[in-house]
């Protein structure tokens, strides 16, 4: 039998299955799956994908996008331990930590210290933050440029030569939030990092291995390239200044943002791809974006506890964490206590004597699903999976049983059991999915929220996430019978008993 089993409402059963139907495990494409309806929905949730990922690109993004959604659909939002009502079944609420983090939850029939159905993603992707002190001018090439700090595991030449956007805030220390949202607005300006040119490249570039074809203290981008008008009467005071192309830089922000050179120390500043999100291929049957890692995943599991049929059976949450890229660390990463405070609350709020063991027995009863994406076969390398156990794009959510990397050292490993209840489940619901690894064995590895969450709530977590090639480039490609299929999935998890 395959995935898909035979009792398949969608699908033409056929007259007699032969023994290989029966018998052999094959996972087939999306499109292959859906019936009629289900590809019209395809291509409009890859519409709808596609305006998220244009307005939402960073944490802080996503973060303000979520709250506007959860708003639209009635989410009321509440803070830890303040205004406690008791919530009814069907009752939705969210919770909000630093503008980086959020929890949506529908309240269930059943009690949460029972059981509750919860999705983990990310909001954080990779990509170059500023330093904080950026600016500077180079004086060989009359130039005003950025010094940045890499944020997640990039491969850095990937994000040279390439248009960047420059977004995030700056605070001034009598804490007036500067918004700064530079390159998306077509007539806006754009960022790029300079590379060496082929002609000159043979002894300062062509022999580095990869990860230094250009070097961290080389991803230096171009900020201005005009020296200050001292002959300008505006600008007297700027007469016999050292560093002219900086202080025409300076100029601009302080007419612009009101800031000085100082102010930039506390501010976060993130470069971000440039590269529109478009559909790719003929058929456009592909995204191309940065920040499907985890955008995908975190934006499929919004929209599916939005789209959750009638009340739930089980209380449905949805977190979206920062930092994942450089850890789960921090008061906003996945590692947080953040997210316990948040079940403690939602268990006071649902009449639950606020005990240690009844929390504890709420967080062990959670049934987790970290939604993360993961790696399809790479045409151009297709020798770094094992062809068994690796995710083809188009063929369905990728689940994995665990992560890590050589003898599955760092990863949480999901019981057998509970493998069993999520093939159950999606197999119900013809939902498209491929049970798989990241890689070959001791090819690399990598991981997930997964472990935190099986390690701080003691409870089981299964990683289900889209496919992606080109992961952690400023352009990773997706599928959008994946994007639909992902969003079946987190929809028929938090719907299941
Ligand atoms: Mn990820
Ligand atoms: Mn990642």
């Amino acid at each position: 039998m395959n995935n898909i089993n035979s009792e398949s409402k969608i699908e033409e059963k056929p007259k007699e299955s032969s023994l290989e139907d029966k018998l052999v495990n094959k996972f087939k494409h999306g499109w292959e799956i859906f019936n009629d309806e289900q590809k019209k929905k395809t291509l409009k949730l890859a519409d709808e994908y596609l305006d998220f990922l244009k307005n939402a690109r960073t944490e802080r993004e996503r973060t303000a996008w979520t709250i506007k959604i959860a708003e639209k659909n009635r989410f009321k939002r509440v803070e830890i331990g303040k205004n406690i009502n008791i919530l009814k079944p069907g009752e939705k609420i969210y919770y909000v930590n630093r503008e980086k983090n959020v929890a949506m939850v529908v309240i269930g029939e059943k009690s949460i210290i029972e059981k509750n159905h919860h999705i983990g993603s990310h909001i954080d992707t990779p990509r170059l933050d500023l330093k904080m002190r950026p600016l500077y001018e180079d004086e060989k090439s009359s130039l005003a440029l950025f010094k940045t700090h890499y944020y997640g595991g990039i491969k850095k030449y990937q994000w040279a030569t390439i248009p960047l956007h420059l977004t995030g805030l700056i605070v001034k220390k009598d804490g007036t939030k500067i918004p700064i949202d530079i390159g998306k607005n077509p007539d806006d300006p754009v960022f790029t990092i300079p590379d060496i040119l082929p002609h000159l490249s043979k002894n300062v570039q062509n022999k580095r291995k990869t990860p230094e074809v250009l070097k961290g203290e080389e991803l230096n981008i171009l900020a201005g390239a005009l020296p200050i008008d001292e002959n300008n009467k505006n600008n007297k005071d700027a007469k016999g200044a050292k560093e002219k192309f900086k202080i025409n830089v300076l100029k601009i922000l302080n007419e612009k943002y009101g800031i000085t050179e100082a102010d930039l120390q506390s501010a976060e500043l993130n470069l971000v791809s440039g590269l529109p999100p478009r559909y790719v291929g003929l058929d456009k049957s592909m995204i191309g974006a940065a920040g499907h890692d985890d955008g995908v995943c975190s934006w499929t599991g919004i929209r599916s506890l939005i789209d959750i049929k009638g009340i739930p059976k089980n209380t449905a949450i949805m977190s979206i964490f920062d930092k994942e890229e450089i850890g789960s660390n921090g008061n906003t990463g996945a590692q947080s206590a953040w997210i316990r405070f948040v079940m403690n609350d939602i268990m006071v709020r649902t009449g639950i004597p606020e005990t240690l063991t009844n929390l504890h027995l709420t967080l062990t009863n959670t049934l987790m699903l970290s939604a993360d994406v993961g790696s399809a076969i790479n045409p151009n390398f297709p020798s770094v999976h094992d062809p068994l156990n690796a995710a083809v794009l188009g063929k369905g959510i990728l689940i994995e049983k665990y992560t890590g990397g050589g003898g599955k050292y760092g990863a949480s490993d999901v019981l057998a059991e509970v493998m069993a209840y999520i093939r159950k489940i999606f197999d119900e619901k013809t939902v498209p999915y491929q049970i798989v690894e990241l890689g070959k064995v001791d090819e690399g590895g990598g991981g997930t929220i997964a472990k935190y969450f099986a390690e701080s709530f003691n409870c089981d977590v299964v990683d289900a996430g889209t496919p992606v090639i080109n992961m952690h480039s400023p352009y990773e490609i997706v599928h959008i019978a994946d994007i639909y299929s992902t969003y079946l999935a987190y929809k028929t998890f938090f719907e299941a008993d």
